[in-house]
């Protein structure tokens, strides 16, 4: 009712706006979008161009390459990227994929043209029944819409539930996700030998798309790509 009353309200703070699901003009202007320059692998943005070298590589991927092919994401994970991805995480607000996932769209064009199939990171079934829905097969829904690409949204499966990686290392993280994800059983056969893209919400140290990518490629797939709504950004390249 309160919608037929009053304008709709831009997503991230109470000004009106001229449909549901839009920024405001000030919030759009201080979402950090991702766009050039950045590491050609992994995606994660150059304060200047010089700082990717001759070879457009960031120093992760130079040292320790990830099993992923590339990865992009829509925007930044600075304070008004967490105004977009916390709530829809963990408010309730599922709406919000819908508002990012043109983005994501935008930031992983190629990355779509080439998948075959877009794959959501797994909750772990204790996790998912408490929230009642992945934000991530959220996400991995409405941009296989925008982009005309088909889900499967059960491919993967998380053995075990994690711990969170707020505060951990990147070397800690990644031994917190060793192992932690399979394809399911009976999926198999339906990802054998296809391009997948991966999709999350956010993306640290890799660790997470790693381990998920390993599963995915131990299960048959031919490659595998990642789209993420929003990436912490590498302090040594800012
Ligand atoms: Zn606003
Ligand atoms: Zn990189």
């Amino acid at each position: 009712m309160l919608d037929v009353l009053l304008p709709p309200q831009c997503v991230t703070c109470d000004t009106f706006v001229a449909e549901p699901g839009l920024l405001c003009a000030a919030c759009f202007s201080q979402t950090g979008f991702i766009t050039e320059p950045m590491c050609i692998r992994c995606g994660v943005p150059f304060a200047a161009a010089a700082l990717g070298g001759p070879d457009r590589l960031c120093p992760s991927c130079r040292t320790d390459p990830r099993v992923f092919g590339r990865a992009r994401a829509a925007l930044r994970y600075d304070e008004q990227g967490r105004r977009l991805i916390l709530p829809l995480k963990h408010a309730d607000r599922t709406e919000l994929a819908m508002t990012i996932a043109p983005h994501m769209a935008r930031a992983g064009a190629e990355l779509l043209h080439e998948a075959d199939v877009l794959v959501p990171v797994p909750l772990h079934r204790s996790r998912l029944f408490h929230r009642r829905y992945n934000q991530a097969a959220l996400l991995a829904q409405a941009v296989g819409r925008i982009a005309g690409r088909p889900w499967l949204l059960d491919a993967l499966v998380r053995r075990r539930a994690t711990a969170s990686l707020g505060e951990k290392s990147a070397t800690e993280r990644a031994a917190e996700v060793a192992e932690a994800f399979a394809v399911k059983p009976s999926r198999m056969s339906r990802i054998a030998g296809i391009r997948v893209l991966l999709v999350d919400d956010v993306m640290t140290s890799g660790a997470t798309a790693n381990a998920c990518a390993k599963a995915l490629l131990a299960g048959g797939v031919r490659s595998v790509d990642v789209l993420v709504a929003a990436r912490v950004p590498d302090p040594r390249l800012n």
